[in-house]
């Protein structure tokens, strides 16, 4: 191949702008090199084609940079308009972002003026919509494709910060902090890690909801049917599971509770004594009824009571009403028992009245 293409000569003055110029040397200045490369393995006899030839590319292509930094030259978009009433437009083009429009104008003016004349033409009609055609023409301005493109981020593979804990379960994935339900009651809300590949979750624990308030302890008053149980739990200042293990054995069931009679059984399992006849001492008239507010006002500030209203049990302690199931005070009283908790299950206070009582 003979190497004739002096591709450097032809770019340097065909009326671009310099950026372009640049650009198209660049280019050019490369091909020359290509051509160089492909005329000396050809005269090598071509034997050790084509991996010569492809290193041999490989290194020119290495030292292109300058051709590839002269197009970065076109780094502006251009949209033309023109006309006040009626409005043309045309684009978008790239170019450098420093042309001369006034002086392009005066070239692509003189240029047609010049053909004009070469055709002895008597006008010569000047058109702000062929401007654009010519700027291309000149290398000024590129035209440019454009595309619409819908772009979507989609967080796949997830975010998985690294000071995140480890899943136990896949060992691949983290742990995100996640709140479960939120019990407002208690003003509590659940906890967990969740695992950010297989879902598996762990760590559970509870923390107060609104941080200004304290959380309260989940004591069982929250389990269906468990007001039995939870009424002889806290009359007899035990824990929730006790009381529950006790009641089962005398036939509770979760959701559908247990009848008076097993429940007193239950309580005096657990070692409390239970004492009937609470109304009458109180001075309570059964007969013209009763009402949770009347018991509540009547009963002693040193006593424990499990108090009976329709369908459900709640606790009196020294004077608190512990009832979980927010009884209306005008709900009638059907009947009571006071506790006396076994001295083992008391706080020292509370077994020393329990003994002084008996
Ligand atoms: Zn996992």
């Amino acid at each position: 191949m003979e190497k004739e293409l002096r591709a450097t000569d032809i770019a340097a003055d065909t009326g671009n702008s310099p950026a372009t110029a640049a650009a198209l040397a660049g280019w050019h200045r490369l091909l020359d090199e290509v051509a160089g490369a492909l005329a000396s393995t050809e005269a090598a006899g071509g034997r050790d084609e084509p991996a010569r030839l492809r290193s041999k590319l490989e290194e020119i292509l290495a030292g292109s940079s300058t051709a590839l930094t002269a197009c970065a030259g076109f780094r502006a978009v251009y949209m033309l308009g023109w006309g006040t009433y009626e409005r043309g437009s045309a684009g978008p083009f790239a170019g450098p972002p420093d042309i001369d429009f006034a002086a392009a104008i005066a070239r692509f003016r003189a240029d047609r003026y010049r053909q004009a004349e070469k055709a002895g033409e008597d006008t010569c009609f000047l058109s702000e919509g062929e401007v654009a055609g010519w700027l291309a023409d000149a290398g000024i301005l590129a035209p440019i494709e454009v595309r619409g493109v819908e772009i979507e981020i989609d967080a796949d593979p997830p975010y998985e910060p690294r000071h995140w804990p480890e899943c136990p379960s896949c060992g691949e994935g983290r742990g995100e902090d996640r709140m479960g339900q939120v019990d407002h009651r208690r003003n509590a809300s659940a906890w967990f890690r969740q695992c950010t590949r297989c879902g598996h979750g762990w760590d559970r624990r509870e923390e107060a909801y609104r941080a200004s308030d304290p959380m309260i302890p989940d004591d069982g008053r929250d389990i269906p049917g468990s007001c039995v149980p939870y009424a002889i739990a806290q009359a007899c200042g035990l824990p929730i599971d006790l009381a529950i293990d006790e009641c089962r054995r005398h036939g509770w069931r979760q959701a559908r509770g247990v009848d008076d009679a097993a429940g007193i059984s239950a309580a005096l399992a657990l070692g409390a004594e239970v004492t009937n006849g609470v109304l009458e001492e109180l001075g309570l008239s059964r007969r013209r009824g009763v009402t949770l507010g009347a018991f509540l006002t009547a009963a002693r500030p040193d006593r424990r009571y499990i108090v009976k209203v329709k369908g459900h049990w709640l606790a009196v302690v020294c004077g608190e009403n512990r009832d979980a199931g927010g009884t209306r005070r005008s709900a009638p009283v059907l009947d009571a028992w006071e506790i006396r908790p076994a001295a083992a299950a008391c706080s020292p206070a509370e077994a020393q009245g329990a003994s002084a009582r008996r």
